[in-house]
Parts: structure tokens; C-alpha cells; sequence
């Protein structure tokens, strides 16, 4: 199916609002005024981009930003499309990175007890996204924060 990013990433962040309002998160959407349309499965993006969301809520800074920005990767039209959520939390340590997407793997089990979770989500979200053809880029700094960012690539013509 053909499914269109934008209004898709609209409603997960009205659906994540209340807790965004808890964590005192405020969640920023920037996209183009066209749709940017994927090849997929709809039910499997919504899990995608409801779990990185609510990752950048529950994880980033409370009282913080979450950004989310959809838009064509690449110079050409039709290059592809390219989904960036990121916080301005406390970052995860680099030997950290390569695992987030293993099976129950979480970081700093200690500071994030409060935070419930099960360690699966990015793990689902790698699995949707191998059979997407599409990448998970993670780039952090502890400190800073963190960015996921979604490549999907050039539609098949
Ligand atoms: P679940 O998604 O199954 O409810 P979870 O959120 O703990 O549980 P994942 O979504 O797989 O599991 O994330 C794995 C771990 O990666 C998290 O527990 C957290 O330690 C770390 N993590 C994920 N996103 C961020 C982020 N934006 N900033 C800092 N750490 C993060
Ligand atoms: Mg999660």
C-alpha cells in the first residue's frame, strides 16, 4: 500500500499527547505541505513511529523538545524519504548503540526502572523496517541528545 507520512505522524502525536503533557514534553512536527508517500504496511509504520516518539518522550529531557521532521532524502526527486525524531536528552553512550535494537536490551536499567518497558520496541522497529527495505540511523551524544532517524529509499519504479 501507499501510505502517506504526514497524517500518519500527525495522528501519533495527538495520540501521544497525554504523555507528552505528563513528562511536561513538548512534540514539534515539521513536514512539507505534500504528502510524502512510502510503500508499506500502515498498521507496521504506525508501530514504528509510535515507539521512536514515545522513546524521545519518555527518555529525552523532561520539560524538553522531541522533533520530528519528515522529508525527501537526497537531491532528486523521488530519492527516497527520510523521518528524523530526536530529543534533547541525556544521549546513550556510544558501546550502547549497536545494541538498542537487540531483544530486551536497555540502557542503564537503573535510571530508566521508573520508565517502564519491556526493551522490545526498537527491536520490532528493526524487524518492520528490514522488511521495509528502509534503515534505522541512530546518532547521539551524551549530553545532547538523540536522533533515529528513518531512510526509506527510492520508491520502485
Ligand atoms: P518498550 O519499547 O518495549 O516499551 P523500551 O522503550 O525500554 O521498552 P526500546 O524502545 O527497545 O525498549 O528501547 C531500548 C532502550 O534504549 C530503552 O530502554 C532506553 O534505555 C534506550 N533508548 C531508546 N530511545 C532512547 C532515547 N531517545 N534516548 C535515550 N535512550 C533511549
Ligand atoms: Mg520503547
Amino acid at each position: 500500500d501507499n501510505v502517506d507520512l504526514v497524517p500518519l505522524i500527525n495522528h501519533i502525536s495527538d495520540s501521544l499527547k497525554p504523555l507528552a503533557e505528563e513528562l511536561g514534553v513538548g512534540i514539534q512536527i515539521s513536514a512539507p505541505d505534500q504528502p510524502v508517500v512510502v510503500t508499506g504496511d500502515r498498521d507496521e509504520l504506525v508501530q514504528v513511529f509510535e515507539n521512536l516518539i514515545e522513546n524521545a518522550c519518555k527518555y529525552g529531557q523532561s520539560g524538553g523538545q522531541v522533533r520530528v521532521s519528515v522529508m525527501p532524502s537526497g537531491e532528486n526527486d523521488g530519492d527516497g524519504v527520510e523521518v528524523s525524531v530526536s530529543d534533547n536528552g541525556p544521549g546513550i553512550p556510544r558501546e550502547h548503540v549497536p545494541r538498542l535494537t537487540e531483544r530486551f536490551y536497555r540502557v542503564n536499567v537503573e535510571a530508566s526502572r521508573s520508565k517502564k518497558g519491556t526493551g522490545l520496541g526498537l527491536a520490532i522497529v528493526k524487524h518492520i523496517l528490514t522488511r521495509h527495505r528502509a534503515r534505522l540511523i541512530v546518532h547521539s551524544t551524551v549530553g545532547k541528545g538523540s536522533d533515529f532517524r528513518v531512510k526509506f529509499g527510492a520508491p520502485q519504479r
